[in-house]
């Protein structure tokens, strides 16, 4: 029925097409050769790569690794001397003073204070506790839509997995070397302590910059 006709026209567009089409190939080579926008999964190895962590760890002076944190001391390797991974113990405080606040504030009040700190790469909680975000390709604070990606949206979807897997997603920074829940791999942040707030972000800053993701 058709198979007749779809043998001819392929070799019809064969004869008809001698040079031509060849051209327009060679014209949209190039932009299909341009590459990709980054994906957070990506990103990851590449930025970790780009951001060529010292050998020597800059805050305690020992041979830091090929880790985005010096297995020593904590010190973040991209960020400024200071910035240390937060420790299992103050994220799993940060979780519970996070419910405390929930609770104390009849969700609404913690829910605008949210929306509020999201911009500082922060969440009430972590207001408090001095603890930042990080957002790794770029090695600087998370910003709103990270954030509420982080919170919200990767949260809720962690927190449907672990219902079916024990809770054992909860835990995973107790044996992930740069201590990352699964929502921070998802959204390619590390959790970090900036007691002295150093990289809080200006608001001029946050404004600057198009796409806050
Ligand atoms: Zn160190």
């Amino acid at each position: 029925m058709t198979k007749k006709s779809d043998e001819p026209q392929g070799t019809r567009v064969e004869h008809q097409a001698p040079a031509e089409p060849r051209q327009w190939e060679q014209q949209t080579q190039p932009p299909r050769q341009t590459p990709p926008t980054f994906t957070p999964q990506s990103a990851l190895p590449a930025a970790s790569a780009a951001l060529t962590p010292p050998v020597k760890c800059p805050a305690c002076g020992k041979a830091a690794g090929d880790e985005l944190s010096c297995q020593f001391c904590d010190q973040v390797l991209f960020l400024p001397q200071g910035i240390t991974l937060s420790t299992a113990g103050l994220r799993f405080g940060g979780h519970i003073l996070e419910g405390v606040l929930i609770i104390c504030t009849l969700v609404i009040g913690w829910a605008i204070w949210a929306l509020i700190v999201f911009q500082y790469g922060q969440t009430p909680a972590k207001q408090l506790l001095h603890m930042r975000v990080v957002y790794i390709p770029q090695a600087r604070t998370a910003r709103w839509w990270r954030m509420f990606f982080r919170e919200v949206i990767a949260k809720t979807i962690i927190g449907i997995l672990a219902a079916f897997t024990l809770l054992i997603p909860y835990f995973w920074l107790l044996w992930d070397r740069n201590r990352q829940e699964l929502w921070d791999k998802m959204a390619t942040t590390l959790v970090v302590s900036d007691r002295q707030d150093r990289l809080q972000p200006q608001l001029s800053d946050s404004r600057a910059v198009t796409p806050q993701i």
